[in-house]
């Protein structure tokens, strides 16, 4: 299931535009690691690139899914009976009862055995909400934004799969005088999709994933110089950007990898607001099996780095004049050294994100 488009309104605010309102996988309250203050971040269901060690793998696909936990389940066989296409069926267990088989492969994704699920061994996601919903839902944290310097972060997903939206949402927040950040791989060709949201959006949150234009294109599925064209401009516009590098096994951590990433970064050493740098972490792989798409999990027994094999990359961020460098996100408990020993300002925060 999806949310429909609306043609021009939204909740009776005309936008000019069709406007689909994506699905929302979940609105995170008090959260630290995606921009300043206290933040509630509403997550969008929807992502057009493949990063194979996505840790959130449920927000990749625009439609809606649903989690199938087999440790909740205690084959009652409410949801065999409503299931149209024979996709979960009882079978005979290993021992002498009966348990549940689910066939994904014969799955409509019609959603009929979540609704009467009682053990919510079955759980939807991605829910349908207006935009007054959203809003009402992000706004009724106002006084610990304004206490904290926190605000509201749209992320994903991305939320530039969805503009129109997007800007909507930013719109309406921004109307209220709250903070807004926004988290995003800066995929799109075209400019005209981000300029607008330059007026709304206090901080934009952007991903570099790869300095290499071939692993770019062929594994993450986007041109490299499309990124690398809206980071330009967003600096040029002088919009307030964050810098986020996940840093994966083998994919880009060779010393090589790291200078690309200072060599890149260092002309924009005075503009920038800072750079995090996520590790890599295993924390997604129970979803790609919840979601029954354990097959296109391909980090699977991947180690993670442990937080040091970061640090030249942070040492040498700082060192071409980034003002904040942190390891593991916004908030940060420990300090880095530069190969001189002295405090580089490095915070670090071990493997605390890692999209
Ligand atoms: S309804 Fe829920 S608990 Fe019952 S068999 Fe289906 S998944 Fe298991
Ligand atoms: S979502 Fe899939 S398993 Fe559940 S009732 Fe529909 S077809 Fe059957």
């Amino acid at each position: 299931m999806e949310n429909p488009p609306v043609d021009g309104v939204i909740d009776g605010v005309a936008v000019g535009v069709a406007v689909k309102i994506p699905l929302i996988t979940e609105i995170q309250r008090f959260s630290l690691q995606d921009g300043p203050g206290f933040r509630t971040t509403v997550f969008l269901k929807g992502c057009p690139l493949k990063c194979p060690w996505c840790h959130n793998p449920e927000t990749q696909k625009p439609a809606q899914e649903y989690y199938y936990n087999k440790a909740r389940c205690v084959s009652c066989g409410r949801c065999v009976a409503v299931c149209p296409t024979g996709a979960s069926t009882l079978i005979q267990g290993s021992g002498k009862g009966l348990v549940l088989n689910l066939d994904r492969s014969k799955c409509t994704n019609c959603m009929r055995c979540v609704a009467v699920c009682l053990t919510e061994a079955r759980e939807s996601v991605g829910q349908a909400m207006s935009l007054e919903e959203i809003l009402r839902e992000v706004l009724s944290d106002e006084p610990f934004y304004r206490n904290s310097g926190g605000g509201v972060t749209i992320s994903g997903g991305d939320p530039l799969l969805y503009p129109a939206f997007t800007l909507e949402l930013a719109k309406r927040i921004k109307q209220r005088n709250v903070h807004v950040a926004i988290e995003t791989s800066c995929f799109p060709k075209s400019w005209k999709v981000i300029q607008p949201l330059l007026e709304f959006v206090d901080l934009f949150i952007v991903d570099l994933k790869s300095m290499d234009p071939r692993k770019h294109a062929e594994v993450i599925g986007c041109p490299l110089k499309q990124v690398l064209d809206n980071i330009d401009r967003l600096i040029e516009a002088r919009a307030n950007v964050r810098i986020h590098i996940p840093v994966i096994p083998g994919f880009n951590d060779s010393q090589q990898d790291f200078a690309d990433f200072i060599a890149c970064l260092s002309k924009y050493s005075s503009q920038l607001e800072g750079v995090d740098i996520l590790n890599y972490h295993v924390y997604g792989e129970g979803k790609y099996t919840s979601l029954g798409r354990e097959n296109e999990y391909q980090y699977k027994g991947v180690k993670e780095n442990p937080p040091e094999k970061v640090l030249p990359l942070a040492n040498g961020l700082k060192r071409v004049g980034i003002r904040s460098v942190t390891i593991g996100g916004l908030v940060g408990i420990t300090t880095g050294e530069n190969e001189s020993g002295r405090d580089a300002g490095v915070r670090c925060m071990a493997n605390v994100n890692g999209g």
